[in-house]
């Protein structure tokens, strides 16, 4: 009978942990993904990445059984590239994000990294190839060292400060009485959403994965410290695979590709100024963001709100 009341228990752990602040989304993916949604694959393999490829193949996905969130998407990221997702707020772009961590798995079609199914491969070696920075952090409550260096517990001090330099945090930090060892979370410092999206990325950037995901990841940030990251991220990305969830699309113009998802299909793909010349969806986005760039130009320092 225990048994049968374990997995509501852990349901309502996870509400209260994330609730408060407790856990990150990458531990709540592991405590739901091993204890309720996915198995491994009696005696899965371990994935073997030589060639940090993405391929969607045909994927039908939704959350309930009354409402399909991805229609039968397909696509493919060469080993190296940078490609970015845009798309209306519920196209199903972080739902893209989710499947591809395997938070949950498609109803049909395939998921493979370098020809490989992650459905058939053991969870943990699948996410530690995938750093992930998703779109809301939330932080263990435990040490700014701690959160940064999660996942990587053994690296250096320097390890950890120069991931902190290069998510452009390492000042905020050092400001702070106790620097590193600063308490936040819930019963510590709280952050703004721009800091904890700054320690998501130093954690990513000291996971040193060959395949990225950011999920509007620099969207919390003011457009200054936004550009800066940006660039670090850009060089970090040069010689792995990143999957771009981008809010703002001057952020993704540079992208080797970019696909449009509306509504849970791809309606449009190609570059910046093939999208420009198609004049559709992508082209009537850019230019309202112009728009409203325009309208926010004031918006320039601080965080912006949550
Ligand atoms: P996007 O990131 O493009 O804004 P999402 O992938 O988050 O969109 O969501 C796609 C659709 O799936 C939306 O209609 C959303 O309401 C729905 N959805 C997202 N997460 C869940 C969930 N956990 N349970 C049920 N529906 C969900
Ligand atoms: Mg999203």
């Amino acid at each position: 009978l225990m048994q049968l009341f374990r997995p509501l228990d852990m349901l309502g752990w996870v509400y209260r942990s994330i609730r408060q602040g407790l856990i990150d989304m990458g531990e709540m993916f592991r405590l739901m993904d091993s204890d309720i949604e996915v198995e491994d694959a009696p005696g899965a393999p371990a994935l073997v990445v030589r060639q940090p490829t993405i391929a969607f193949e045909n994927v039908v996905f939704g959350y309930d059984e009354e409402r399909t969130v991805l229609h039968g998407l397909s696509f493919e990221v060469p080993a190296g590239h940078r490609v970015a997702i845009v798309g209306p707020s519920g196209a199903g772009k972080s739902t893209i994000a989710r499947l591809l961590f395997r938070f949950y798995d498609p109803q049909s079609g395939r998921i493979l990294i370098d020809g490989q199914d992650i459905a058939q491969v053991t969870q943990d070696s699948l996410r530690s190839h995938i750093g992930i920075v998703p779109q809301d952090s939330v932080l263990f409550n435990d040490t700014l060292r701690y959160n940064i260096a999660y996942g990587r517990e053994q690296s250096s001090d320097a390890q950890v400060e120069a991931a902190a330099r290069d998510a452009a945090i390492l000042p905020f930090i050092e400001h702070l009485p106790l620097g590193f060892e600063t308490p936040v979370g819930e019963r510590g410092l709280k952050l703004s959403g721009g800091e904890k999206q700054r320690v998501a990325i130093a954690r990513t950037l000291l996971k040193d994965p060959p395949i990225v995901i950011l999920d509007e990841a620099t969207s919390a940030l003011d457009t200054r410290t936004e550009r800066d990251i940006l660039k670090t991220l850009r060089r970090v990305s040069e010689d792995r695979t990143t999957l771009s969830i981008a809010h703002r699309l001057s952020t993704i113009a540079d992208a080797d590709r970019i696909l449009v998802l509306e509504q849970g299909r791809l309606v449009e793909s190609g570059t910046h100024g093939q999208l420009l010349s198609q004049d559709g969806l992508y082209a009537a986005m850019w230019m309202q963001q112009l728009a409203d760039d325009d309208l926010n130009e004031d918006d320039e320092t601080g965080d912006r709100q949550q």
